[in-house]
């Protein structure tokens, strides 16, 4: 193929030219090179191809981006023969155009030779308790694995796979091309072996040669102590099956903490709410309260407002990193109102709140309270 001239060139625009100023463009060479208007020019005609293929790439999108970032080199196929995309409405994706050109290694190297398996993700459900002191749960997956029956080879019992004559196992085939960066070598899949770099005659009948199956396997997973919800646990080489002789995957398990009903978690301190009395406010008391390690005794001090917090310390959740280093309890005391008073409450209330009521009268007030209640 001759030196192809720059499609800007050809059509008399600059690199950063309008879509309309393109159509323009094109219109204007069209008319100028259109075969009516050149009976019998041979140039002409030339120049009218040179036109069309012009356009059709600056004219799209796609073809345009490619053909500014490679040039020519964009579209040319292989090397002997070559050419024939322009017209033939064919789109490369980026991954064949780096393949194509040898550049890009991650591209190559996932088609070719050993391929690592697969990541897999899944989520498994927790309690709350579980989260704190760490559980042991199993999981079953449908997961690509090697295959048993031709122990991942994809040949038929008694056979073998073959190295692939045309890459000789490499799974790559280099082909030198002729572009306007001059003669290229570039590097792509085994068109044979489609990279695998072997060949095989007889495929296993269990795995239809692909040397992989989908197979139900148990996992147990450890959940540590502290874990906290959405966080994720990486089971090394517990994913797919690789393929070539690649490696393991990882298994990659999130943890959904179920919410509990009295406790909500942030971060290493569960914080809750613990109702009390109003007499007990006034008055205080000794009350049990609800730990995630148990019952603990409190001592509510009298004269307690509402929506008072306190800390109860080293009964939080423990540090993922260092168990032994543990949170706090946030609890914050909830002062009830009662609603269903007796008219002997009511009458008792009624003289503690009385305005006209002396300093001495007050102060006995609770202790009138405390033995009604504990009539
Ligand atoms: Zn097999
Ligand atoms: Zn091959």
């Amino acid at each position: 193929m001759a030196d192809k001239r720059d499609f800007y060139d050809v059509l008399g625009i600059k690199k950063g030219a309008s879509e309309s100023e393109i159509k323009k463009a094109y219109r204007q060479m069209a008319k100028k090179y259109h075969p009516d208007n050149n009976p019998g020019d041979k140039s002409a005609e030339e120049k009218m191809k040179e036109v069309n293929e012009a356009y059709e790439v600056l004219s799209d999108a796609n073809k345009r981006s490619n053909y500014d970032q490679f040039g020519h080199a964009a579209f040319e196929q292989g090397g002997a023969g070559g050419g024939g995309f322009y017209g033939g409405g064919m789109d490369f994706d980026m991954g064949d155009i780096f393949n194509m050109f040898g550049f890009g290694s991650g591209s190559t190297s996932r088609r070719n030779g050993p391929q690592r398996g697969s990541d897999i993700g899944v989520t498994i459900q927790i309690s709350f308790e579980e989260a704190i002191f760490g559980t042991t749960k199993e999981i079953s997956i449908n997961v690509t694995d090697k295959c048993d029956t031709c122990n991942g080879t994809g040949a038929k019992a008694g056979t073998h796979a073959e190295t692939c004559k045309r890459c000789n196992g490499t799974g790559q085939e280099r082909v030198v091309q002729q572009s306007i960066f001059g003669s290229m070598t570039s590097v792509r899949t085994c068109s044979a072996c489609g990279g695998t770099g072997k060949t095989i005659k007889d495929p296993c009948p269990t795995c239809k040669g692909k040397g992989r199956v989908k197979k139900a396997k148990k996992f147990e997973v450890n959940i540590p102590k502290g874990i906290d919800h959405g966080q994720t646990i990486r089971l090394s080489g517990k994913g797919e099956a690789g393929i070539n002789g690649g490696s393991y995957g990882d298994l990659m398990v999130t943890v959904y903490v179920q919410p509990d009903r009295y406790f909500v978690r942030k971060g290493m301190d569960i914080y809750c709410d613990v109702p009390i009395t109003f007499v007990q406010a006034a008055l205080g008391d000794e009350i049990t309260i609800k730990t995630i390690d148990g019952e603990q005794k409190y001592t509510i001090k009298p004269g307690t407002q509402p929506e008072t917090v306190a800390t109860i310390r080293g009964v939080g959740v423990p540090n993922l990193r260092n168990t032994a280093q543990r949170g706090n309890q946030i609890i914050t005391l909830k002062v009830k109102i009662p609603t269903d008073l007796t008219i002997r409450q009511k009458d008792i209330l009624k003289e503690f709140y009385n305005p006209n009521a002396s300093d001495v009268e007050k102060k006995g007030f609770w202790d009138k309270v405390k033995e009604k209640l504990e009539d």
